[in-house]
């Protein structure tokens, strides 16, 4: 059964879009850590980080890095986190996250937004893209 992710990927469940390419997909996250908090997706959907090719993962981390300087430009913040978990949804995700704590980084601790904060706020990082 394709991921909630792939299904994200197809445009048959909603999500806040941030930018894409061929392989890779970069979305914010429904349920954020901080404002801002960003996933980046290879399209093929495999389960573990360290499962994708070399290649796979290379382009990964370079799209990642894409994102998260478009990130650091729209949300003022100490530093951009990064984090690879994947226990939730079995289809690799990198967490790109504004922080400003150490407790940013922690799962436990959400921000809420609005439809229209989250609509704004993909919107801006998209035009930070480069
Ligand atoms: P993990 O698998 O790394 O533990 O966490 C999965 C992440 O995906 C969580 O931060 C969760 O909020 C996010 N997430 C789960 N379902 C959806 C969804 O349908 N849309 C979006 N944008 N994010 C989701």
């Amino acid at each position: 059964m394709a991921s909630i992710f792939s299904k994200i990927i197809a445009g048959e469940l909603p999500s806040y879009k941030i930018a894409e390419n061929e392989e890779f997909f970069a979305f914010l996250d429904i349920n954020p850590n901080a404002k801002g908090h960003a996933l980046v997706i290879p399209k093929r959907e495999e389960n573990k980080l360290f499962d994708l090719s070399q290649s796979e993962y290379d382009g990964l981390m370079r799209f990642s890095y894409q994102v998260a300087k478009a990130l650091e430009k729209t949300v003022p913040c100490e530093r951009i986190g990064m984090s690879v978990i994947g226990l939730e949804v079995p289809h690799v995700h990198v967490h790109l996250i504004p922080i400003n704590t150490m407790d940013d980084m922690r799962f436990v601790n959400k921000v809420s937004l609005t439809a229209d904060e989250f609509t704004s706020l993909a919107a801006a990082i998209a035009a930070n893209m480069e």
